[in-house]
């Protein structure tokens, strides 16, 4: 049951939600789970498909444009619709949404990599059929997307007709009053080929503003001796018909193939007629194979297992599902806030990932954390001329949210103005290094984006009083918005600075050739170095000596408190109910802030501030973020509050699952997905990964008999096992290592498993 999701739902508000749950994707290519045969009028449905990172360009206007602000925003497609297939029995078209429906479940298999449709009907006419529909995006083939559809007749059927449609008329979705989709520019892509070719449906679109193409070829197959085909192509879509009239079930399978500008180059389509005559000699059950053997090397190292709570260990199982097929595994691509699965923030990519996503696949599947890293690389050129706009001389501001590289939020108070990313992704580059140890990726792509970042924090901020300041940002927490010295961003920022010039040293001793290389190009002094240095150790971070804990920013603790208890239950999220202005006045919070700094760096604060500050911010935190819940569950398993911990993890765990947040339908909440995993492996089993190495110490929610997980790390393969008594540590692969189970010191040989109390 855990491997698989099934849904049976056919009311309004669950089509939208399980078109986001039951979404199909490879990290390339995103398909949402809509009905081949569309929709009855009254019955909603949001159709997509998407390609990563596909985009185009559209106007902002503002009543009052200011200098620096963003004149244009990017946002990813809804591209060509290939999952139109109808079916008429006898000349009456197949509807789930009429006749009698006498089965239909649906089900998503995250083992297998495929999703499939299991309806028994009876026409409003009375002809009785099981139509069997499988779909899968392929991990193999990234540009594939099958559909496969069986149709068995159970009272006599003379004629089935099958109509395929590819079509290049296709819009995005909008809506005006949700601050979190698009209120505009619903169509954006206008149709420059359509044709038929040798039995292939070919549909190209452009794109209005950047000119980037995208083709869809298809072909269908039908396993019948007895049938009829023509095809008819419009100004917009290509229809294939097949009719058959033998009386028996009818066998048929469409293979479509996307291709995309910004992969494939000019001339998408013929590399798409090429690509889809390389796979479709093979089988769907082939298709299936390649699928399966995929994930079993995914789930090898990626699953954890829960012993205890079959509902956490669904949730676990399908947010670690929904994070492969979204997540960006070539260089033009990262992973959006809602992956593949939904038009949410408009395909674009937030620190959500290097916060939330990275750690996952840094610690399962360093490759795909690489090419996160390269993605970011690539985009440094825009980051320094973002620094530029935004008054600076020197550095690299990453955008807050973004595609190519442009900033795309045209709100500064909760966009250009956190910083934040910045050291964010800082962060997560020292994260990989102490990983993997790599130096050549230290050499060639870490310390560029080090320096320069360093450089932004050493322009933003300025000493006063022997203290390092950094004036008028936003932090994580979008309720409070341009404030001095926030303590997340002060922190992220004095690490940031201090490795850059750790790095440089390192460079100096190692590879001066690499350095005087770097030095040059980036016009680098050591003096600036020396001030890098000077900056982090005298970082401020500010501290409330009454209350003992870090204050958020200068000026949080001197506003009112926000009535949370008192505040009616329907005026949440906050966001969609008051003024940015009357949130920013009061103590509230949206997401973990302080919270949250004290989680990625510890070492910065005593456990006592680390508690206070917990107790003193969970009592004013709505978590209407879904970034939230997951960290505090984090750091209730560290200061002790298991209960707490627990609860909020089941908060994440099934946050998609249940619709908690109002708007899976939108795409699914890809940051709370990798959430679920921190609140497992850093909150329950307490990892930490500094220079030191790795510590643990794991604790077991009560309502669980035991979890399992393996990790990654610096070449080894790890597995860790928590039950009720005892700890076990099993070195699966790799050298010895010394590891941290809470203060003891643990050799870990090969093979070996090790069981501690
Ligand atoms: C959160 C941000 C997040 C964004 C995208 C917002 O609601 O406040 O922290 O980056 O959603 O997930």
């Amino acid at each position: 049951m855990t491997w698989t999701l099934t849904k049976f739902e056919l009311d309004n508000p669950n089509l939208l939600i399980n078109e986001s749950l039951l979404s199909l994707g490879n990290g390339y290519l995103g398909v949402r789970g809509n009905f081949e045969e569309g929709y009855t009028e009254g019955f909603k449905s949001i159709r997509g498909a998407y390609i990563n990172a596909f985009h185009d360009e559209t106007e902002i206007t503002y009543g009052e444009k200011l200098y620096g602000f963003p004149t244009k925003q990017q946002k990813v497609l809804n591209i060509i619709d290939a999952q139109t297939v109808q079916i008429y029995l006898d000349g009456e078209r197949f509807s789930v949404f009429e006749g009698e429906l006498v089965f239909c479940e649906r089900k998503l298999h995250m083992d297998a990599g495929f999703a499939e449709r299991i309806v028994h009907w009876i026409s409003p006419q009375g002809k009785e059929v099981k139509i069997h529909f499988r779909r899968l995006v392929s991990f193999v083939t990234k540009e594939l997307f099958a559909i496969d559809i069986k149709i068995e007749p159970i009272t006599p059927i003379n004629k089935v007709e099958i109509i395929s449609t590819l079509n290049g008329d296709v819009s995005n979705y909008v809506d005006k009053e949700d601050p979190r989709l698009a209120s505009g520019h619903t169509k954006r892509l206008h149709i420059t080929d359509v044709r038929q070719e040798d039995r292939y449906s070919v549909v190209k679109d452009t794109t209005y503003e950047t000119k980037l193409d995208v083709a869809c070829v298809s072909t269908a197959i039908i396993q019948s001796d007895n049938g009829e085909y023509s095809n008819n192509v419009t100004d917009v879509a290509v229809e294939e018909t097949f009719i058959i009239e033998d009386q028996k079930p009818v066998h048929f399978t469409k293979f479509a193939v996307y291709t995309d500008t910004l992969r494939h180059g000019d001339d998408v389509t013929s590399k798409a007629i090429k690509l889809l005559k390389q796979v479709e000699s093979k089988t769907f059950e082939e298709l299936l194979g390649e699928q399966k053997a995929y994930l079993d090397d995914y789930w090898a190292i990626s699953d954890i297992s829960i012993d205890g709570d079959e509902n956490v260990q669904e949730g676990i199982r399908f947010n670690l599902y929904q994070l492969l097929q979204s997540v960006g595994k070539d260089p033009a691509s990262n992973i959006a806030a809602k992956g593949l699965s939904g038009e949410g923030y408009e395909g674009h990519y937030f620190w959500d990932t290097e916060i939330y996503i990275f750690p996952v696949f840094l610690m399962t599947n360093p490759k795909i954390a690489k090419n996160l890293l390269l993605h970011r690389y690539s985009i440094l050129d825009s980051a320094r001329q973002r620094a530029k706009e935004m008054g600076h001389e020197k550095g690299a501001l990453f955008p807050w949210r973004t595609i190519t590289g442009p900033e795309s939020s045209a709100f500064f108070p909760a966009g250009t103005a956190q910083y934040h990313i910045s050291a964010d992704i800082a962060y997560s580059y020292i994260q990989y290094y102490l990983v993997t140890q790599d130096e050549e990726f230290l050499k060639d792509y870490m310390a560029e984006v080090l320096f320069e970042t360093a450089r932004l924090w050493a322009e933003t901020g300025h000493m006063q009083n022997g203290e390092f300041r950094i004036d008028s940002v936003t932090g994580p927490d979008e309720y409070t918005c341009i404030v001095n010295n926030n303590y997340y961003t002060n922190v992220m920022a004095k690490h940031n600075l201090l490795w850059a010039a750790k790095v440089y040293n390192h460079l100096k001793e190692n590879d001066s050739e690499r350095l005087q290389q770097l030095t040059g190009q980036l016009e680098m002094t050591e003096t600036e170095v020396v001030g890098w240095q000077t900056a982090g150790e005298n970082m401020y971070l500010p501290y409330d000596d009454t209350l003992k804990i870090n204050a958020q920013d200068d000026s949080f603790l001197k506003k009112g408190r926000w009535d949370l208890k008192s505040t009616p239950a329907e005026k949440f999220p906050l966001l969609l109910n008051y003024h940015p202005l009357t949130l920013y006045r009061s103590q509230v919070l949206k997401q973990a802030d302080t919270v949250l700094a004290h989680f990625l760096l510890e070492d910065e604060q005593d456990f006592k501030t680390m508690k206070n500050s917990y107790d003193y911010y969970e009592s004013i935190t709505t978590h209407d973020s879904s970034l939230s819940s997951c960290v505090h569950s984090i750091m209730a398993s560290k200061l002790g509050y298991h209960d707490k911990a627990y609860a909020y993890f089941n908060e994440t765990a099934r946050l998609d699952l249940e619709n908690t947040h109002g708007n899976t339908k939108d795409g699914l909440h890809m940051a709370n997905m990798g959430g679920t995993w921190l609140g497992i492996v850093y909150g329950f089993a307490g990892l930490r990964l500094k220079e030191s190495g790795l510590s643990f110490v794991p604790t077991l929610p009560a309502e669980w008999n035991s979890y399992e997980f393996r990790l990654q790390y610096q070449g080894r393969l790890l597995k860790i096992r928590k039950d009720r008594e005892t700890t076990s540590y099993t070195l699966l692969r790799g050298n010895q290592l010394t590891i941290t189970h809470g203060s003891q010191q643990l050799v870990l040989k090969d093979g070996k498993e090790m069981v501690v109390e």
